[in-house]
């Protein structure tokens, strides 16, 4: 499932490729569903051009400083092509935005989980949708008082979306076992260099997939992604990688060298 680095994988694709081009018109899929720009919002977009890119947790958006913004967000499993009028078009285009000079921007959506729309105000969006600060930036304090003021377990606060936006289920489970912490630990029991070392961890792990283009293959052999399997050696310690259930959600870790507060 895309997570913030396949987001900002999107984002990057979109501001080298679909910036500062006058957009013409635009095409829908042969399979249509609700969670797209109607006639009317497309019709606003017609004419201009998109200048800016902003990406905050899984939200991305592309847009000009007065808006409106188109806001994307790939679902389950969408994502971006930024092509050529005459390139070959994979399946599963879903919503196409057509430039002047033949580039087109599309979006790709084979299970149809995600959803495009377009918003006047970026801020707006974000406080309607409650989303915490965005979790490769969020800083020492906010991320101490977010995540270390929750009293349920430590990985269900990385997870939630209110208190830092953008981690999933992997790169929660990688924070963990890299800072060492049971993801069960209940979050205000943990020290303050505990919580920093975790900070750390969540913003140097999601930069360095991030730096990847979100291409899981070339990260780290020693990284857990690459271990999450019961039964399989730790790569930190001589112990053992262990399955469990924490708020819901399938959790990878080492019982020997996560420990709890
Ligand atoms: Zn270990």
């Amino acid at each position: 499932m895309p997570e913030l680095p396949e987001a900002e994988a999107a984002r990057k694709r979109i501001a080298d490729g679909a910036l500062h081009r006058t957009i013409e018109g635009f095409s829908l899929g042969e399979v249509t569903y609700m969670d797209l720009p109607g006639e009317n919002d497309r019709e606003r977009l017609i004419g201009t051009q998109f200048t800016r890119t902003h990406r905050h947790g899984k939200y991305i958006f592309v847009g000009s400083t007065h808006g409106p913004w188109l806001h994307i967000h790939l679902g389950m499993a969408g994502s971006i092509r930024v092509l050529d009028a005459g390139d070959d078009l994979p399946k599963f285009i879903r919503f196409t935005v057509e430039f002047e000079g033949g580039n087109r921007l599309h979006f790709r959506d084979p299970r149809k989980f995600g959803h495009i729309q377009v918003v006047d105000d970026l801020d707006t969006f974000i406080e309607d949708k409650g989303l915490g600060p965005d979790a490769l930036t969020i800083g020492d304090n906010a991320f101490a008082t977010n995540v270390g003021g929750t009293r349920g377990a430590v990985k269900s606060a990385l997870l939630s979306q209110k208190k830092l936006a953008g981690v999933g289920n992997l790169w929660a489970d990688e924070a963990l076992y890299r800072a060492g912490i049971d993801p069960e630990t209940r979050a205000v029991d943990l020290k303050a260099d505990r919580l920093r070392h975790l900070h750390r961890s969540v913003r140097e792990i999601l930069q360095a997939v991030v730096d990847t283009d979100a291409i899981y293959a070339k990260l780290p052999d020693d990284w857990l992604i690459h271990h999450r399997e019961e039964g399989d050696a730790c790569t930190r310690c001589e112990g053992t990688i262990r399955k469990k259930t924490v708020g819901g959600r399938t959790s990878y870790y080492c019982p020997d060298h996560q420990e709890a507060a």
